[in-house]
């Protein structure tokens, strides 16, 4: 369970506190951050819970959302993502996920340019505050609204672009398992040094909502044992992060959904 990561947003009902008992009980040795989670106390006193507790924090998600018809809001974006940024610096975060956004008034490709100029003036930030940003391609029915970036090719492009240690992908199995060029941009990924984070789950068959019912591994269509395989051979050696949204899992109790969790990851990894 050593590469065992869990995103706050799998345990949804939990708050922060609740969060860090449990998975420190349970031997889960570290967990994503969303920034819901800490919206109450702030960075502040949620970096000083999360260090006390002795958790490793692999993320904070999420920022991103660049494209916007309108100009104005497209700069009111970039200011939330440095806010963001020095939110995740407070918290002890090394790496902020980007969802990057779209929008369907304009062309993919217009949304595309407005999320490198995005990425562009957010990135001296970052830098500055020493972290990471993770840009994380979404499956393309997320094509309209949530990221007109939707094949680890294009992130890997966009990533590429800048040539920066302060900027690299996040492979998400939910997002990338239907892609016959996964394997191969899965390698040219790590050989560029832009592999930075990886998001486990699996896809509910017949699956009911496209946002909200992701399933345990294991229990759906997506390999997530061979994808996993493929991005250690890439050279990833960081966590493997468990991000499951789902309304049933949320609905259901915490304490089971956790110890099924660990058990899913272990039935996954243990032998591998
Ligand atoms: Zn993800």
């Amino acid at each position: 369970m050593d590469r065992l990561c869990i995103h706050s947003i799998t345990n949804k009902p939990w708050r922060l506190d609740t969060l860090i008992d449990k998975y420190s009980v349970s031997g889960v040795p570290a967990l994503t951050v969303w920034e819901d989670a800490i919206k109450d106390m702030g960075a502040k006193k949620a970096g000083d819970m999360l260090a006390k507790s002795g958790l490793d924090i692999v993320s904070y998600a999420r920022g991103g959302f660049f494209p916007d018809l309108n100009k104005a809001k497209r700069e009111e974006n970039i200011d939330k993502n440095k806010r963001m940024l020095e939110d995740a610096s407070i918290l002890g975060a090394p790496l902020m996920v980007l969802v990057c956004g779209a929008d369907p008034g304009q062309s993919l490709q217009q949304s595309r340019d407005q999320i490198r100029s995005g990425i562009e003036a957010i990135l001296p930030t970052a830098a500055d505050v020493g972290v990471k940003l993770a840009i994380e391609p979404l499956h393309p029915m997320y094509a309209d609204t949530r990221s007109a970036i939707n094949t680890l090719s294009i992130a890997n492009d966009m990533a590429e672009y800048f040539h920066s240690e302060w900027i690299g992908v996040a492979i998400d199995v939910y997002h990338l398992w239907w892609d016959p060029q996964l394997k191969e941009q899965i390698q040219r990924c790590g050989k560029s040094g832009n592999l930075l984070a990886f998001h486990i789950c699996d896809w509910n068959v017949p699956t009911e909502d496209l946002l909200l019912d992701r399933e345990l591994m294991g229990r759906g269509c997506i390999p997530v044992k061979e994808i996993s395989r493929w991005v250690d051979e890439a050279g990833f050696k960081g966590f493997r992060e468990v991000e499951i949204f789902s309304n049933r899992y949320w609905n259901s109790d915490q304490d089971i959904f956790l110890r099924d969790i660990i058990a899913a990851y272990n039935e996954i990894y243990d032998k591998s």
